[in-house]
């Protein structure tokens, strides 16, 4: 019996009890590979020492002041070390506890800029279909995903949506990839032309589609025309690098890959490697200066905001990557790639595999040459994970929405530490539960 409300009610989940490298461990001492850093957070794997003493030094010296009356070594030096780490244009931080509070406090933050310079009819946000955001209510209102939005649409702001770049499921026959990429980002232009620009706030998207789309990676171009529309109709760009952020994706922002920089970027997951709940927003200078040079004060904050021991831990977090480790995502994602082309290149069941770095998707189809995906009755996913827990592996498959249908994907983020015995482990394990869920489907 348990007193906890646990998100499936019914569900009766293994106990964790220890971590050890890319394992987690459970009570009765069973092994599971973490083929998904649980939802693309746990880069450093299970047990970092560096992380750990540092959580330890903070909790020591002071664990908590609050925001109103100071300010704290740590939150600093993570505000410097961001900083350092982005482009010239982005000039300052603020610290959250996760990632839905970040793009909470991103939505806002852009609102309440336009506000500073006068312009209040701005209250639209676009987002893209098949996104995810984060479920606090605003940034559920920006998400596109139907599922999750569908019992709370009635306490949703405004927003409307374009679809996402999304090659393999809305490319025309005969279109490159650059020419698809074009085409999708002009959708953001229309869009904001049906609306009128002075009624937009900004565009929301994640840089790599993550949660809802088995991962996304944007077609070279698409996000150099996003950039270019959004400046043509002074409109803010958004990115959301909660889950592709922070080396995932083999470089520190996921954007630097693309050519562009977005006017506000929120962090999360893998910015204290899930040894801290912590979140972050980086800003450009115009957006600072003018709450700076206006009303001077950003209207929002929580009582946890840059608490001084998840700023420790994402502090810690950062020198890991600095030492090198982000470095090795890159060439661990290459052969990550070839690991998974081997298992499923020729998959009947398997339409496509994307991804980047160490975030990786395969998307799952009953039919290859059609692209028709398992029906939604198949729950294909619950399958997937309950067989890959069983066979003592952690993946995170998902049900998104295709042309109103059901499809199911599989989200790979294994920690950076991975070596190359455990991706091979992991492969094979990967393949037993993909075949067995779906014999047990077929
Ligand atoms: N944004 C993206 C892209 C996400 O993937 C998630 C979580 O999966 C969130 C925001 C919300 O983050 P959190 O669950 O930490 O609130």
């Amino acid at each position: 019996m348990t007193h906890i409300l646990h998100r499936h009610c019914r569900e009766s989940l293994p106990t964790v009890d220890t971590g050890e490298g890319v394992y987690l461990i459970d009570t009765k001492g069973k092994r599971y590979l973490d083929a998904c850093g649980g939802a693309a957070v746990s880069c450093l794997g299970h047990n970092h020492p560096d992380v750990i003493s540092a959580i330890q030094r903070q909790a020591e010296r002071i664990p908590f002041a609050h925001t109103g009356f100071f300010t704290s070594q740590p939150a600093e030096q993570l505000a410097d070390k961001l900083i350092e780490l982005s482009p010239a244009s982005l000039s300052h931080a603020y610290f959250v506890s996760g990632g839905s509070e970040a793009v909470e406090s991103a939505l806002k933050l852009a609102r309440q800029y336009w506000i500073e310079r006068e312009q209040p009819k701005r209250t639209h946000f676009i987002g893209r279909r098949q996104s995810y955001h984060g479920n606090t209510l605003g940034a559920l209102g920006v998400g596109g995903n139907q599922w999750r939005r569908a019992t709370f649409a009635p306490l949703l702001a405004p927003s409307s949506f374009i679809d996402p770049c999304y090659f393999y499921r809305n490319a025309m026959p005969e279109e490159t990839r650059i020419e698809y990429g074009e085409r999708a980002a002009q959708a953001l232009e229309e869009e904001i032309l049906r609306l009128g620009p002075e009624s937009v706030v900004g565009f929301v998207a994640e840089t790599f589609v993550g949660a809802t789309a088995g991962v996304l990676p944007p077609e070279n171009g698409y996000f150099r025309r996003v950039r270019e529309i959004c400046d043509h109709y002074d409109i803010l760009l958004i990115l959301d690098e909660v889950m592709c952020g922070t080396g995932r994706t083999g470089t520190f922002f996921a954007f630097e890959q693309e050519g562009i920089v977005p006017d506000i970027v929120a962090l999360a997951k893998g910015l204290a490697a899930g040894y801290q709940p912590i979140g972050a927003v980086l800003l450009n200078k115009h957006i600072y200066h003018a709450i700076n040079d206006g009303s001077g004060f950003f209207q929002h904050g929580h009582t946890f905001l840059a608490h001084p021991i998840a700023c420790a831990a994402a502090n810690a977090t950062l020198d890991v990557l600095a030492s090198g480790l982000l470095d090795e995502v890159s060439d661990k994602g290459k052969s990550f790639y070839q690991r998974l082309v081997e298992a499923f290149g020729d998959h009947q069941h398997v339409g496509d595999i994307r991804g980047r770095g160490l975030f990786w998707g395969l998307e799952l189809v009953a039919d290859k040459a059609s692209k028709m995906p398992f029906k939604p009755a198949t729950q294909l996913h619950k399958r997937i994970k309950h067989i890959a827990m069983q066979q003592g592996l952690m993946c995170y498959p998902m049900a998104g929405t295709i042309d109103g249908q059901q499809g199911h994907h599989i989200l790979l983020a294994p920690p950076f530490i991975i070596n190359e015995e455990e991706i091979q482990h992991l492969a094979e394990r990967l393949t037993r539960s993909v075949n067995e869920a779906i014999a047990s489907v077929s």
